[in-house]
């Protein structure tokens, strides 16, 4: 008996990272996947593997951020897969690392686009099509960046807290429709979008340090992440709605301490 039996589900994003976790996670336990990204090769080699370790999977080449497209992939969702449990909003992009003060309107535009205004169209459309079956899970990936300063570019850092807000309103606004609405907070997570650090520090012999300012004292896998999706995706989270829940080593639970400092 696999935990996601019987349901059918888009993840985005799902050409790396977390979303490729989760993708595959998703198939492991029995759902059948509409694995979505804007790289087509990568997403391809996602549904490749899901396949050959014996699941149900295929890929869409799509823009999160167009709602015309985010209609379409919900509306192939249930005419392919034959109707629609799950979608995991994940996709998205860091934009440039840059002061505050340095930024363009266009910076914003395109983080906003994808990391929120994305979210927001998979709810819409997800939504649409839950409400009439009285049942459904969306998650959407936020970020510890989302939960205060410090983990991110500035228009990276206010989307994420607009997706934590997002899922909030969304969770009420579908008041008695039976379609729960939750967000994950990863904290720092080996993937696609943080190679560069990785890379920097590995490069610099400190790989020791990735990750030091957590009590757990490590970086996250994207496997770690791909379990809370699964359970909040699941009839397992039946009882967590409009809910941010962080997976971060503990990050977000305290202030900065100086070590040694208080105790
Ligand atoms: P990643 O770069 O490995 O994967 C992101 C994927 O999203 C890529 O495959 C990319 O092609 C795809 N994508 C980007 N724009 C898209 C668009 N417009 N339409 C469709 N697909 C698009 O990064 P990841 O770390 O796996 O990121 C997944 C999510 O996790 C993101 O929302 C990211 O902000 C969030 N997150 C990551 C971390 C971390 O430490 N890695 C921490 C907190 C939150």
């Amino acid at each position: 008996m696999g935990r996601l039996d019987g349901k059918r589900a888009i993840v985005t994003g799902a050409g790396s990272g977390i979303g490729r976790a989760t993708a595959s996670r998703f198939a492991e336990e029995g759902a059948v996947v509409l694995a979505v990204d804007l790289a087509a090769e990568a997403v391809d080699e996602t549904v490749g593997a899901i396949r050959a370790a014996g699941g149900r999977a295929e890929s869409a080449a799509a823009d999160v951020g167009d709602e015309a497209v985010v209609e379409g992939l919900v509306d192939r969702a249930v005419k392919d897969l034959g109707g629609l449990e799950v979608v995991y909003a994940n996709a998205g992009v860091p934009g440039r690392p840059a002061p505050l003060f340095d930024l363009t309107a266009e910076d914003w535009e395109n983080v906003l686009r994808v990391n929120l205004i994305g979210p927001f169209l998979a709810i819409k459309h997800a939504a649409r099509v839950m409400r009439e079956t009285g049942r459904g899970s969306i998650l959407c990936t936020a970020s510890v960046a989302g939960l205060r300063s410090g983990a991110g570019p500035t228009p990276y850092s206010a989307s994420k807290a607009g997706v934590v807000n997002l899922v909030q309103t969304a969770a009420n606004q579908l008041k008695g429709t039976g379609v729960r609405v939750n967000a994950i907070c990863p904290g720092l997570i080996e993937t696609g979008m943080t190679a560069p650090i990785f890379e920097f520090a590995r490069a610099a012999g400190k790989e020791n340090k990735i990750g030091q300012l957590n009590p757990l004292q490590r970086y996250g896998a994207p496997s770690e992440i791909a379990n809370l999706a699964l359970f909040l995706a699941s009839d397992e989270a039946s009882y967590v709605n409009g809910q941010a829940i962080a997976a971060d080593g503990g990050l977000s639970s305290s202030l900065p301490v100086v070590a040694g400092h208080l105790f």
